[in-house]
């Protein structure tokens, strides 16, 4: 039956995060993906994703990492940390993805970058929200967008961050959909 299988989006926060931030995260990853959403911490300890020369972390590994602690139930691991993270042929990234796959990390660290007193809370908030729901959006299938405001939009610094929506693209939602659909067919076995 349908309904008695649970297909979870687990945010699993990485060492201390605000539980307002979590909550927040939780309620739009609900919103867009439509999935029950859980919290649980999976991975603490990614010693081994830290590279000594560039003194960040790997996310790849990560992932990786995340990935083998999926249950049956899990359809898909987000992961948030503060630490810095990193993919070789780039200095730094806000999140990694697997594309299609289970697990995907976002990092703060940068996302604090040119925060104003007054308005510092929202537009962290905001940042934070579009980078998950972009990484989930990949474990979606989705790729990036070249449409600007598009939550999907590939982002190289912070103006982009702040520029682009919270929303994706007609187009975006549509193969969002369509994934969403296929997926949950599968589970239910039709
Ligand atoms: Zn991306
Ligand atoms: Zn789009």
């Amino acid at each position: 039956m349908n309904d008695t299988i649970e297909h979870k989006i687990i945010i699993s926060p990485m060492g201390d995060h605000d539980t307002d931030l979590l909550d927040t995260i939780g309620k739009e990853v609900k919103r867009l993906f439509g999935f029950p959403v859980e919290r649980k911490k999976l991975v603490n300890n990614v010693d081994f994703a830290f590279d000594t020369k560039r003194e960040q972390y790997y996310s790849t590994p990560i992932l990786e990492k995340l990935a083998l602690k999926a249950t049956p139930d899990t359809s898909r691991i987000l992961a948030i940390t503060d630490i810095d993270l990193f993919i070789p042929i780039l200095t730094f990234v806000y999140g990694e993805a697997q594309l299609g796959g289970t697990s995907c990390i976002i990092s703060t660290c940068r996302l604090t970058k040119d925060l104003s007193a007054e308005t510092s809370k929202d537009i962290f908030y905001s940042r934070v929200i579009k980078e998950a729901i972009h990484e989930l959006g990949h474990t979606f299938k989705l790729l990036h967008c070249k449409d600007p405001s598009c939550i999907m939009h590939y982002c190289r610094s912070i103006k982009d961050v702040d520029q682009k929506s919270d929303q994706l693209c007609r187009y975006c939602k549509i193969l969002l959909d369509d994934e969403k659909k296929r997926l949950l067919k599968k589970i239910s076995g039709s």
